[in-house]
């Protein structure tokens, strides 16, 4: 069996969810307290992927880091960018801005770590009445900074474990082709 380490970092605005996603993937708790992330705070969770053939495990060790929210990646924020094999672009249904500063994440990311592996998660999907974005346009930015996304709420825990495993088989096929 190989293991693989990679590094993830979850972006987005402020409260948009990104403490509360990791929280329901690793310990599969939530809260309802806004508790605001101070500089960064890393967790880890490992998974088994199925990889060509149902013996074929690849053991990935997720190290989450869970930033502050802000677009604001000067120094020395910039530095958490580095090494990054994959990210989790957050944003929250019931505020459109959220959803259409993703690009700008994306940007920041890019300049440190061009090949990362992306993925969306629009969060707080149990928040049905209070919707400001429709499926147009998360599809629309979505398209736009090419990544597959998911429809989360990490209060009732709908469609997290397919976001983190989506984004690890991702990050286990990129490394794949760099066996030998
Ligand atoms: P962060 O700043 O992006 O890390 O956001 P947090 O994870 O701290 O969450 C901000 C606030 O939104 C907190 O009060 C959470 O309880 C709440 N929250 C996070 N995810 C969800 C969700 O899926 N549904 C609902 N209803 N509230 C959520
Ligand atoms: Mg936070």
């Amino acid at each position: 069996m190989i293991t693989y380490s990679k590094k993830i970092c979850l972006l987005g605005d402020f409260a948009v969810g990104k403490t509360s996603l990791v929280r329901r993937f690793v310990y599969n708790k939530f809260d309802n307290k806004y508790l605001s992330t101070i500089g960064v705070k890393v967790s880890r969770k490992t998974i088994s992927i199925p990889r060509r053939s149902e013996n074929d495990i690849v053991e990935l060790v997720m190290l989450l880091w869970d930033l502050a929210g802000g677009t604001n990646f000067n120094q020395p924020r910039a530095s958490y960018l580095r090494g990054v094999s994959g990210a989790i672009l957050v944003c929250d249904l019931t505020r459109e801005a959220t959803l259409n500063r993703l690009p700008i994440y994306v940007e920041a990311l890019h300049e440190i770590s061009p090949h990362a592996h992306l993925i969306m998660a629009a969060n707080k999907s149990d928040l049905t009445e209070e919707y400001e974005v429709d499926a147009e346009q998360i599809k629309t930015v979505a398209e736009q900074i090419s990544t597959p996304y998911y429809r989360t709420s990490a209060k009732e825990g709908s469609e997290v474990d397919k976001l983190f495993r989506h984004l690890g088989r991702l990050l286990v096929s990129e490394s794949t082709t760099e066996l030998p």
